[in-house]
């Protein structure tokens, strides 16, 4: 019966179509992959002509007086996923929000930047760590969109805005590791967040998260870049780790005074995390 059915060209050209169509689906990364070559990803699409408000309706979402906890009777997990968020939101920089505006705007939030979620035991345990001088302004437009933006994702947070005095070169880097080291001395922080200060997140359902398996790069699609990566290893902007990821690397390099590179160096000392054993230090050949 089969070789009766490969005799006939027709047949045969249909299993043979066949075949190169499996091999290409499979080649091409399977669904996934395939639904993006159409435009469409895995992920929800969102439509960015209609951008919200990230304070809509959080003071009656959030009540911003937490009832004493109570040991006995302990706060149930927070779902895996937020039920407040909106998706894309409107960030607008015709003023530069005033702290006495940013604080009345979030009673939740305690001394020091620090919230967690009034009626749930947060997932996550995030650290912003925000390297800082002479930009005043961009800190307010941060704080002022990046405080509600994570109480929308129900996250137990606190942002560390680390300011270098005096005048001489401005090293990131080096901040970051402050950050984290004075960070960890106050929290059982899981997750440390990198954050330049002149960055706003503009959807969130870009969750302030780390990966427990890898490094974490977050700003993936800055306006400046046209909404792409200016090249493949772009670590800068935001990223996060975990504080063993952060251990094993070794935290980030003091040496990079000035602009750039120490970004670059940081993604290489990520890169080793990322690769199956026995290609540390250098990516196993393809
Ligand atoms: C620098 C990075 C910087 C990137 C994007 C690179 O040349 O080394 O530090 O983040 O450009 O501006």
């Amino acid at each position: 019966m089969l070789r009766r059915l490969l005799e006939r060209p027709c047949s045969l050209a249909l299993l043979v179509g066949c075949q190169f169509a499996f091999v290409a689906y499979f080649s091409l990364g399977g669904f996934r992959n395939l639904t993006a070559l159409f435009g469409r990803g895995a992920g929800p699409s969102f439509d960015y002509s209609r951008t919200r408000d990230v304070y809509e309706n959080l003071s009656r979402l959030l009540p911003p007086r937490p009832p004493p906890p109570d040991p006995a009777r302990p706060l149930p997990y927070c779902p895996e996923r937020s039920p407040f968020l909106v998706g894309p939101l409107t960030v607008t920089f015709a003023r530069v929000p005033s702290l006495e505006l940013i604080r009345a705007k979030n009673p939740g939030v305690g001394p020091g930047g620090r919230y967690r979620p009034p009626l749930c035991e947060a997932r996550s345990r995030t650290a912003v760590i925000v390297p800082h001088r002479n930009r005043e302004s961009h800190l307010g437009h941060l704080l002022y969109y990046l405080h509600p933006f994570l109480q929308r994702q129900q996250l137990h947070y606190g942002i560390y805005v680390v300011h270098q005095a005096g005048n001489s070169t401005f090293n990131r880097a080096k901040l970051l590791n402050v950050g984290v080291k004075e960070a960890l001395k106050d929290e059982d922080w899981d997750c440390l967040f990198l954050h330049d200060v002149d960055l706003i997140p503009e959807n969130d359902h870009n969750l302030y998260t780390c990966d427990p398996w890898n490094p974490k790069h977050v700003s993936v699609a800055m306006n400046k870049f046209g909404y792409s990566l200016p090249y493949p290893q772009y670590f800068g902007g935001v990223s996060a780790l975990t504080p063993d990821q952060y251990m094993k690397i070794n935290g980030f390099p003091n040496e990079y005074w000035g602009w750039g590179g120490e970004d670059d160096d940081i993604a290489t000392r990520g890169v080793s995390l990322s690769l199956p054993r026995g290609c540390v230090p250098m990516p196993c050949p393809p």
